[in-house]
């Protein structure tokens, strides 16, 4: 009799394939089957199931993996959580979770774990394996009394298999054959570090999430790192997730210094698909005490989670804008009440949806106002009121007499602007024609040496044009500015001075950043010119003056976050000056001095901001104050997507506490030749929410099959706008 199984695969489906199988196998199980004539890897998700097909064009799964440990009952779960709460198909969940390596149809080679397994109380009540199987009742008789797994692979070739099998089955105990040394910490916490750190501590063993507010430099890492030496000496592991920009070396090399016993696992783009593949297996084999990871580490297997950290939680990096559209944030949550452990977000300007939920008391607050180091002073912020001056290349009178003295007085200056490249616009100063992308609504950057203009969203790249395609006029003008016009103009101004961009386009190689940082400590640069790269995770203790030219174009924007980023932005660049002894100096350029946002700015004050910004959303309706989705379609023409969610809306009943908000064109409508619509679904109510969103996936579906142009897509707790 064939045992039937649900098996997941990488496909746009909803729906998990059935195969068939002569023996049951367990679930989390690697295996290939066929699928559309070609062999393709996937995990079985249910055994012993009946079908609900012809069983005679059921096909045989090919090869089963059975040596290869499986994932684990916890990481099921997550997944099926993530695929229902973000409705994407399970599947294509699943295969965005794994490291390259689990998905090629090659048998995985597993780091050796030497664990020693004995039999347990319950284990020693069971029946023993037969005499026929003399093999296994010999790995049954070493169980009893303890064994390594490397000896027990030698007692039978697929010890590894019924191993995992009686440990599912709970017979089976793990003996540490290490306890770990956790050295103490170098700093002593102060006060504020110290009740931030015994509050977490105080509930380690349940699920709780704290927020950590504290400006840059007050010591949250030192913090973090406490509480996580408190759970290593138990005998837990601690996930860390952070922004990709901020996983720098420093960092890694203060972890490393603080937890040298600790064996971690490092997952980031920068890793190779083969380390990344390595450290995700030896998580799932419970190798790992730490795994450090951006965005993606969410979904990293770990044996006894007992901490999560997400590092400047506000960051929208945490939330991934194509095909799964995650937060990771929301899932560590999710997944710190699934091990019953607490969470700690941290940040300088916590997200709002992380400020209003400390607010309502779903997460506790912990702050620290102080600078750790005793003689560290927050920088003196002020506001370059540019509305009727002339500037000079972009920098005003008292931006280049700043940076003057500050040169003279051999100090570290950085320029701040979040824009690559030498313009953002190419005009012709007869007609007005300007270069705009043929496939985005954007202008295209002019990028002087690189000699192109190219488009930032979707890279198309034309040569820099001689004349006016309109008129002809060979007088074209670069309008406005970037990090590549600003840094030729500092050069000018400052002729003597040692300059250097950092941003994007000039970091392409890996030791172009270490080799800046180097010239910095030897002291061999004046000026900084750079981008937001530059605004996060670095300490430079020399640098005293930070000068912000472009912070205004956010306070024009019609994004709802934008001032929220524009907050969190200058409150982190400000935090580069003064790490050290001196005081340091941001100055900001802006046409709106009196806009609100630099009342609270010059103050550093971000509960006044948050407060005030939460109102807004609060008489707007926005999150986080109501929940919302995204329904979005894109086709090559916008009356196409509009239709189609038009048609949507016209097929849904919508019960009480739903909102619509559109059809309407997105923000940046078209985007690499496609014109993208949507509708805001909104509710107070995040059950009713799911429910209709529900539905509208299955209308949204029906519809699309009869419409090739479109594509659709659900945005859970959306960013983009
Ligand atoms: P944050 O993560 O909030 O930016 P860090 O933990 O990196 O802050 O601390 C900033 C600096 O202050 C670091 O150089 C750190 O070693 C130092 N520091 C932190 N806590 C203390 C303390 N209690 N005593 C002395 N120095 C400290
Ligand atoms: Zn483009």
């Amino acid at each position: 009799m064939p045992i039937y199984h649900q098996v997941a695969l990488n496909i746009p489906l909803f729906k998990l394939m059935t195969y068939r199988h002569d023996k049951v196998l367990p679930i989390g199980t690697r295996v290939i089957v066929p699928f559309r004539g070609k062999p393709k890897v996937a995990f079985i998700w249910e055994s012993q199931i009946k079908p609900d097909i012809d069983e005679e064009k059921i096909l045989p799964i090919t090869t089963v993996f059975d040596n290869e440990p499986r994932l684990n009952k916890d990481w099921i779960e997550l997944l099926e959580f993530t695929s229902r709460y973000y409705h994407y198909p399970l599947g294509a969940s699943i295969f965005t979770a794994i490291p390259a390596g689990m998905k090629k149809s090659k048998q995985l080679s597993y780091p050796i774990v030497d664990k020693t397994f004995i039999l347990n109380k319950t284990g020693l009540e069971q029946k023993a394996p037969s005499q026929h199987h003399h093999k296994l009742l010999a790995l049954w008789n070493a169980l009893a009394l303890g064994i390594k797994l490397s000896a027990a692979k030698n007692i039978h070739a697929r010890a590894i298999h019924y191993l995992n099998q009686w440990q599912e089955l709970g017979y089976l105990d793990e003996i540490s054959n290490h306890t770990i040394n956790v050295k103490e910490g170098a700093v002593k916490l102060n006060e504020q570090q110290f009740l931030a750190y015994k509050t977490i501590c105080d509930s380690l063993n349940s699920f709780k999430s704290f927020l950590l507010f504290g400006i840059t430099g007050s010591g949250k890492t030192e913090t973090y790192f406490e509480v996580m030496a408190e759970v290593f000496s138990q005998g837990k592991s601690v996930l860390f997730l952070l922004p990709e920009i901020n996983l720098t070396e420093q960092l890694l090399a203060r972890f490393a210094k603080r937890f040298p016993d600790i064996s971690c696992a490092l997952l980031h783009s920068r890793n190779s698909d083969g380390e990344r593949t390595q450290d995700y297996l030896s998580a799932l084999c419970g190798q790992v005490q730490l795994v450090i990871g951006t965005r993606l580490a969410v979904f990293t297997p770990i044996k006894n989670l007992g901490l999560i950290v997400v590092d400047e939680e506000h960051d929208s990096s945490f939330k991934q804008d194509n095909e799964l559209r995650y937060h990771a944030r929301d899932l560590a949550i999710w997944r710190a009440k699934q091990a019953q452990c607490p969470i700690i977000l941290g940040s300088a300007t916590p997200s709002l949806e992380s400020f209003y939920a400390a607010q309502n008391k779903r997460y506790q607050l912990l702050s620290i106002t102080r600078r750790a180091k005793e003689n560290a002073r927050l920088p003196e912020i002020l506001i370059d009121n540019v509305r009727h001056q002339k500037l000079t290349e972009g920098l005003s009178q008292r931006t280049i007499e700043l940076l003057q003295q500050n040169l003279k007085n051999g100090g570290l200056s950085l320029v701040y602007l979040n824009r690559r490249g030498f313009a953002p616009a190419l005009f012709c100063s007869d007609c007005g024609y300007s270069f705009s992308c043929p496939n985005c609504s954007a202008k295209m950057v002019l990028h002087r040496t690189a000699h192109h203009l190219r488009c930032h969203h979707c890279n198309h790249q034309i040569p820099i044009p001689a004349y006016c395609p309109d008129c002809g006029n060979v007088d074209l003008s670069a309008i406005g500015f970037g990090t590549q016009r600003i840094e030729d103009a500092l050069k000018k101004i400052f002729p003597t001075a040692r300059i250097a961009r950092v941003d994007r386009d000039s970091m392409s190689h890996k030791n172009d950043w270490q080799e800046i940082c180097n010239h910095i400590l030897e002291r061999k640069l004046d000026i900084i010119v750079g981008t937001q790269i530059l605004a996060k995770g670095h300490d430079f203790d020399q640098l005293n003056l930070v000068t912000v030219l472009n912070a205004d174009g956010s306070l024009y924007s019609a994004d709802l976050r934008a001032r929220e980023r524009l907050f969190a932005e200058l409150m982190q660049v400000s935090g580069r000056a003064g790490r050290d002894k001196s005081a340091g100096k941001v100055l900001i350029q802006t046409q709106l001095p009196d806009n609100p946002i630099f009342h609270d700015l010059k103050r550093q004050d971000y509960i006044s901001f948050a407060q005030s910004e939460l109102n807004l959303r609060h008489s707007f309706r926005a999150p986080p104050c109501v929940y919302v989705a995204a329904c979005r379609a894109d086709a090559p023409q916008l009356d196409d997507a509009m239709q189609f969610l038009r048609d949507t809306l016209q097929q849904l009943t919508l019960p009480e506490n739903i909102y619509t908000y559109g059809p309407a064109p997105q923000l940046m409508v078209r985007l690499s030749g496609r014109e993208r619509a949507q509708i805001f679904i909104e509710s107070t109510n995040r059950a009713l929410l799911h429910n209709i969103i529900n539905t509208i996936a299955n209308v949204m579906q029906k519809l699309a099959k009869k419409r090739s142009k479109i594509h659709h897509v659900i945005d859970i707790d959306p960013i983009e706008c």
